[in-house]
C-alpha cells in the first residue's frame, strides 16, 4: 500500500511539474509575441510628500494585456522575462513610454511630476541603457532630475564595479537613483554608503502593519534614521492606512506610496487637484 501511495505521490508531483513547465513555455512564447506586438500599458502610482501631502511623481509599473487572460500582473511575467532576456527590449518600451506619457500629462495638468522606473540586472547592464534613457529624456522634454531608477538590492550585489560605474554615469547624466525593496536582500546600510544613491524604498513587507507590530515599527524606524545619517531620502512602499502614514510621518519618513493614497492606474486617472498645492 505505501509502495502504492509512493508511485502515487510521485506521479501527482510529475503531473504538477510538467503542466507548470507547459505552462511557463506557452507564457514564454505568448510573452515573446507581446513584446513584439506591445500588448503591455503602464499604470502609475503616485508618491505623496509625507509632510505636506503633496504629489512628489509617480511610480509606472508595467501591466501585460493578455488577449485571453486579461490583465496580467508584473509577477507573473516579468521573472520570465529576465530569464529569457526578452526583459531588456521590454524594458526599453516601458522608459519610451513613461516617459511621452509624464511629458502628455505634464502637459495636460501644467505641472511637473517625477518619475520612477524599475530596472531588473540584465536593463541595468545593457550598454544602450544610458543612451535610450538620455534619448527619451530629450525627446520628450523631461529634465533628468526628474527621472528616478529603481534598483533592487540583488542588481548592486550582483557586480560590485561595473555597477558603480554605471550608476556613476547616470549620476553624471542628473538622473536619480534608488534602492528599491530594500530590507529584503542582504545588503546593509553601510554596503549602500559606496554605491551613489540618493533614496531608499523600504520594501513594503515591513510597512504593512506598521501601526499593529512594534517589531515593523522598530524596523522601519530604525531604517529611516540609519538612512538618514547617510543622507537618503527615505520612501515607505505599500501604505495602506491613515494610522501607517502617521507613524511614518513621527519617525520622519520624507515620502509614501501605497493603497492609502491609490493603487496604480492609468496615468490619466489622476489630475493634480487630487493633491494640494505644495
Ligand atoms: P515594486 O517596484 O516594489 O513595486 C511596488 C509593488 O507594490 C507594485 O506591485 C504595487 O502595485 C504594489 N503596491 C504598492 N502599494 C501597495 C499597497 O499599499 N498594498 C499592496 N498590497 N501592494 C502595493 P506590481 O505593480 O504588481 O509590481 C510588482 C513588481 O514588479 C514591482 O515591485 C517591480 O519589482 C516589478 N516591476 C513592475 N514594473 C516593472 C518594469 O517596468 N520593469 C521591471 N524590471 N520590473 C517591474
Ligand atoms: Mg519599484
Ligand atoms: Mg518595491
Ligand atoms: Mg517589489
Amino acid at each position: 500500500h505505501a509502495k502504492a501511495e509512493g508511485r502515487n505521490t510521485y506521479r501527482f508531483f510529475t503531473k504538477e511539474l510538467h503542466a507548470a513547465l507547459i505552462e511557463r513555455k506557452t507564457l514564454l512564447d505568448e510573452l515573446t509575441i507581446a513584446v513584439h506586438e506591445q500588448q503591455f500599458e503602464l499604470h502609475f502610482q503616485p508618491v505623496i510628500q509625507v509632510e505636506r501631502g503633496n504629489l512628489y511623481g509617480f511610480e509606472a509599473l508595467v501591466r501585460w494585456r493578455h488577449p485571453t487572460q486579461g490583465l496580467i500582473l508584473p509577477d507573473r511575467f516579468i521573472p520570465i522575462a529576465e530569464q529569457s532576456g526578452l526583459i531588456v527590449p521590454l524594458g526599453h518600451w516601458v522608459i519610451s513610454q513613461a516617459c511621452a506619457e509624464l511629458a502628455a500629462w505634464q502637459k495636460r495638468e501644467q505641472t511637473q511630476a517625477r518619475l520612477a522606473l524599475n530596472l531588473s540586472l540584465a536593463q541595468f547592464r545593457d550598454l544602450d541603457l544610458t543612451n535610450h534613457l538620455a534619448f527619451c529624456l530629450t525627446q520628450h522634454g523631461l529634465r533628468p532630475e526628474q527621472l528616478e531608477l529603481e534598483l533592487t538590492e540583488t542588481v548592486l550585489m550582483h557586480d560590485h564595479d561595473a555597477a558603480t560605474d554605471i550608476m556613476h554615469g547616470l549620476r553624471a547624466l542628473g538622473i536619480g537613483l534608488a534602492v528599491d525593496d530594500f530590507g529584503t536582500g542582504y545588503s546593509s546600510l553601510a554596503y549602500l554608503k559606496r554605491f551613489p544613491v540618493q533614496k531608499l524604498k523600504i520594501d513594503k513587507s515591513f510597512v504593512f502593519g506598521l501601526s499593529s507590530s512594534e517589531d515593523s515599527a522598530a524596523i522601519c524606524r530604525s531604517i529611516i534614521a540609519l538612512g538618514h545619517t547617510l543622507g537618503l531620502l527615505i520612501v515607505a512602499e505599500g501604505v495602506e492606512t491613515a494610522l501607517d502614514l502617521a507613524f511614518l510621518k513621527a519617525f520622519r519618513c520624507e515620502l509614501a506610496q501605497g493603497f492609502h493614497f491609490s493603487e496604480a492606474k492609468p496615468l490619466n486617472a489622476f489630475t493634480k487637484t487630487m493633491w494640494p498645492a505644495a
